[in-house]
């Protein structure tokens, strides 16, 4: 069983600053206001938009990237309808004995157990229990369909996510909160943080917890269009 931490891979390309330019034009077509576009933009005028609740607009544009993940926590995140495209790691069809998978099951590490070596022995038996249990389960001839029946909610998953820049404002703000579950906190705030540095008239006003350390932030990768890290 291979243990592994939470990661976002984040092609370079969906940080495109034209985002913002382009935006400010197609809003510009409400007003006939495009003859007011100039060189390096307006970004007060997209803030205003944004503040005003004229938020159709930013819908035009969107950032596409993967997460891995708990299955417990790419359940919440599909729980996000609108503006949203998902692919994700299918337990129906892959099948974890074989050699692609090296023969095991990955889970990601619930971070918060570390400090507790009682809670976490309790949580690694409890999911070499359940790989053993799979891996006889495909043994005995069930498909692998069948036997995720026993996998657990820390499965390992890659989650290809495409929300509009909308979308991205509302599922950044409900999952940063402190409401939100750790391991969502955990993915979501760097997230938040780096769309902020690197996006902040579509961002900046977004809150998250702040006092969510930042020792447990998940690493934002940076990757080519394939998803490989950039060197
Ligand atoms: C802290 C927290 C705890 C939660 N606990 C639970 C729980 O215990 N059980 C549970 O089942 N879920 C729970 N959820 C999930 C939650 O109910 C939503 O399903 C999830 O956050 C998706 O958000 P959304 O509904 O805003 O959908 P999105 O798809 O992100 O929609 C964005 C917005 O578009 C609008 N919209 C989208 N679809 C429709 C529609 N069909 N009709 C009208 N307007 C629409 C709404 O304004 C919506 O806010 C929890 C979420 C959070 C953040």
């Amino acid at each position: 069983m291979i243990i592994q931490n939470p990661q976002v891979l984040l092609p370079q390309s969906e940080l495109d600053p034209r985002v913002i330019s382009k935006l400010e034009r197609y809003a510009r077509v409400c007003y006939k206001s495009e003859g007011q576009m100039t060189e390096q933009g307006d970004p007060d005028f997209l803030k205003r938009i944004i503040k005003s609740g004229h938020e159709s607009i930013i819908e035009h544009e969107k950032i596409t990237l993967m997460f891995i993940i708990d299955r417990g926590i790419s359940h919440e995140i599909v729980r996000h309808r609108a503006g949203a495209a998902y692919s994700q790691e299918s337990t129906r069809y892959c099948n974890y004995s074989k050699d692609k998978f090296s023969n095991e099951i990955s889970v990601i590490d619930p971070y918060f157990f570390r400090d507790d070596p009682q809670a976490y022995k309790l949580w690694m038996d409890s999911c070499q229990t359940a790989e053993s249990s799979y891996m006889n389960l495909l043994k005995a001839g069930r498909s692998p369909q069948e036997a995720r029946s026993v996998l657990p909610n820390s499965l390992k998953t890659e989650i290809v996510v495409s929300y509009n820049m909308r979308e991205w404002r509302h599922f950044l703000r409900l999952r940063c909160d402190k409401a939100a579950h750790p391991q969502m906190r955990q993915v979501g705030i760097p997230i938040l943080l780096l769309f902020r540095e690197k996006i902040p008239v579509l961002f900046a006003d977004v809150e998250y917890d702040s006092n969510f350390s930042a020792e447990h932030y998940a690493p934002i990768i940076m990757t080519d269009d394939n998803f490989i890290p950039l060197k």
